[in-house]
């Protein structure tokens, strides 16, 4: 008898669960599942475990710095039709509250890629209005990316499980990817003497922990809007100090302080990624062995 009701308590279920999903078109023409997710590094990561069972657009447009994002009528309504939301959390999207909202999609699965992960305080003080009291980029630090790929499956996974397998298998094989970039420069940075680089945008400082490296960054220069000739010159003595050679330049700053500082302290600047957006046309492991392999340069310098 039990199982009976049981039965047909599941049966209804899938009937509710199943006519609210089609009036709501959160798969594509294809099937796939549709996944909104806020910035580059996210789609790279749904796209290496989502594959060909998921479609995913992206909100911040390419171009955009995204901790300047506001979202659009368009984003609203594309969240609006998805089944995942992807976001890094940590402070990182401080509209994806009320954008969900706003969307009024009760089916609507969001995935906060960073759950679990040890957050870090934001170095910047007055970041506290603008992102929250956390440093929200997680995804730059191999480890980090590991877990927020393992929360992205996990949502993906909640969403079509039918397809859970799939997702988890990807899962294993890009997790193993990260694992084996991580050990390979966790070997080549603990011989390395030197420990700290200089960067425009302080986005490193999970990838620091990771390799118990230390970031310093031009970007602190503009902490009261205006570039401060004090904290500048502070910079280049930090820089003469230690000796260091490089600037990293990211494309989303203004890269004219960073060749000032690189003038005075006589370093040159090289370029790196902060996967905030897409960039060079190169997928997030490229990119995270460029970057990798640029620091390791510069701390031989
Ligand atoms: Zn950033």
């Amino acid at each position: 008898m039990l199982k009976k009701i049981t039965a047909a308590v599941l049966s209804l279920l899938t009937v509710l669960s199943f006519s609210s999903c089609a009036g709501k078109q959160e798969t594509s023409e294809s099937g796939k599942v549709k996944v909104t997710v806020s910035f580059n590094a996210l789609k790279e990561f749904t796209a290496a475990v989502g594959g060909d069972k998921v479609e995913i657009s992206t909100m911040v447009p390419d171009g955009m710095e995204p901790h300047d994002f506001e979202p659009k009528a368009a984003d609203i309504a594309a969240l609006s039709q998805a089944k995942v939301f992807v976001i890094n959390g940590l402070g990182m999207e401080s509209w994806a509250e009320k954008a969900v909202a706003a969307a009024g999609n009760d089916n609507l699965i969001q995935v906060n890629a960073s759950k679990g992960a040890t957050p870090l305080k934001s170095a910047d003080d007055s970041a506290d209005e603008e992102h929250g009291q956390y440093d929200p980029h997680l995804w730059l630090s191999l480890k980090g990316a590991e877990i927020e790929v393992k929360n992205i499956s996990d949502g993906l996974c909640e969403a079509d499980p039918a397809n859970a397998e799939y997702y988890k298998k990807n899962c294993e094989s890009y997790t193993a990817k990260l694992e084996s970039l991580f050990q390979e420069y966790k070997t080549k940075f603990s011989a390395a003497k030197k420990k700290t680089f200089v960067t425009g945008h302080a986005a490193f400082a999970y990838l620091c922990r990771d390799f118990g490296l230390e970031q310093s960054s031009v970007e602190d220069v503009f902490a009261e809007g205006e570039p401060s000739a004090k904290k500048l010159a502070q910079l280049a003595d930090y820089c003469k100090k230690n000796n260091v050679k490089t600037v990293f330049v990211e494309k989303m700053v203004s890269p004219e302080i960073s060749e000032t500082l690189a003038r005075q302290v006589g370093a040159k600047t090289v370029a790196i990624y902060t996967m905030e957006g897409a960039e060079d046309n190169k997928s997030y492991l490229d990119r995270a062995k460029a970057n990798l392999s640029a620091i390791e340069a510069s701390l031989k310098e």
